[in-house]
């Protein structure tokens, strides 16, 4: 369920107007990051950015929320990701043409999840006193949680196999009593429970697993597990076609090969090994679609041209610009994990880890 399966809209860009809270612009741009927004559907009703026409976000490809909120009590007062505003029309559009992704959203599309709905709590952003204010604006657009974890919908994922413990997990440690310390779950009742002179089957193997699915609310687990085992079936269907496709050159793609090799993302080495890259990038791959490099927590890699979300965080921007240097263009994107800098030729190098670097629309890390 996890590792890029399942679309999802989050919260990717923030500009800061106003902050006289006590917490800085990047942390609050971090806390929106990760509040779950109504995501149904998403693989078709957004765009992806680097896919999209547009110049930096229209509402194809992108999401409008606005944080407005003051408090001029002597109180302190919470600010929750019901404070969060939709925004339907914003003169932000660059283009305001209405794609066919528009028609597929749902009415609540893009809302922060449990908005207008008492029974669920909301996501605490940030406390104010009297005097203090929040005023930005964000701009959510769509990711895998390969590209970065506030695009994954599921908060937890378990599972079980052998509910009855017919293959003896407990043969070779337990403490004083196998029945006691093997307690049934509820998934115990959709098998039979085995006879007490029931003969061990020693060739058994496990054949029936029971997972559980929690989602943050962003997508309905069922539809997560729809979604994931879609993927995994196309993913199956391109390494068939992939393994019957003769490789064109043996040593690797045209020149990357060695870089590639070089670094220890396995997905990224993994695919040298076999023939042509697939048009349009890496499902999931963060960065431009022509260009592919590791996913989000891997290495540096050099991004050409597109200064898509490469890192795939979420940052600030405006008052704050002049505190990072001069702007050197969307050249090297931070992992966000590892983050560290590899040594790709004739890239500039990351500066330090995960430091955020302008973009023509704003800072982007
Ligand atoms: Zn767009």
């Amino acid at each position: 369920m996890r590792g890029g399966a399942q679309y999802m809209a989050a919260i990717d860009m923030v500009e800061v107007e106003t902050n006289t809270s006590v917490l800085p612009d990047e942390f609050i741009a971090h806390r929106l990051g990760m509040i779950p927004l109504v995501s149904t559907n998403c693989d078709e009703a957004i765009r992806y950015q680097r896919d999209c026409t547009c110049l930096s976000s229209c509402q194809n490809c992108s999401i409008e929320l606005s944080l407005n909120v003051a408090c001029n009590d002597g109180r302190t007062m919470d600010i929750t990701s019901d404070h969060l505003e939709f925004v339907r029309h914003g003169n932000w559009k660059e283009d305001a043409e209405d794609g066919e992704e528009i028609q597929k959203r749902t009415e609540d599309f893009g809302f922060p999840v449990g908005k207008n709905d008492p029974s669920v709590p909301p996501v605490l952003i940030c406390k104010i006193r009297k005097g203090q204010e929040i005023r930005l604006r964000c701009i959510a657009k769509k990711g895998i949680s390969k590209e970065h974890a506030k695009w994954s919908p599921c908060s937890a994922v378990s599972f079980e196999y052998d509910p009855h413990n017919r293959l003896r997990h407990t043969t070779y440690w337990y403490e004083t009593d196998i029945k006691k310390e093997w307690p049934l779950s509820t998934n115990a009742e959709e098998e039979e429970a085995p006879r007490d002179d029931e003969p061990f089957d020693y060739n058994a193997k496990p054949n029936k697993f029971y997972f559980e699915v929690e989602t943050d609310g962003s997508l309905g687990p069922q539809e997560v597990v729809q979604k994931g085992l879609a993927e995994l079936q196309t993913k199956l269907a391109n390494l068939i076609l992939g393994l019957k496709t003769q490789p064109p050159d043996a040593d690797g793609f045209s020149g990357g090969g060695d870089q590639l090799a070089a670094q220890t993302n396995g997905a990224a080495t993994a695919n040298t090994s076999w023939g042509a890259q697939p048009t349009g990038g890496w499902p999931g791959a963060s960065g431009s679609g022509s260009t592919w490099g590791p996913a989000a927590g891997g290495a540096t890699a050099a991004w050409s041209g597109s200064p898509g979300s490469a890192g795939g965080g979420t940052t600030a921007w405006g008052g704050a610009t002049a505190a990072w240097g001069s702007p050197t263009g969307g050249a090297a994107g931070a992992g966000a994990g590892a983050g560290a800098a590899g040594g790709w030729s004739g890239t500039p190098q990351n500066p330090g880890w995960a430091s955020p670097q302008p973009q023509s629309g704003g800072w982007n890390v």
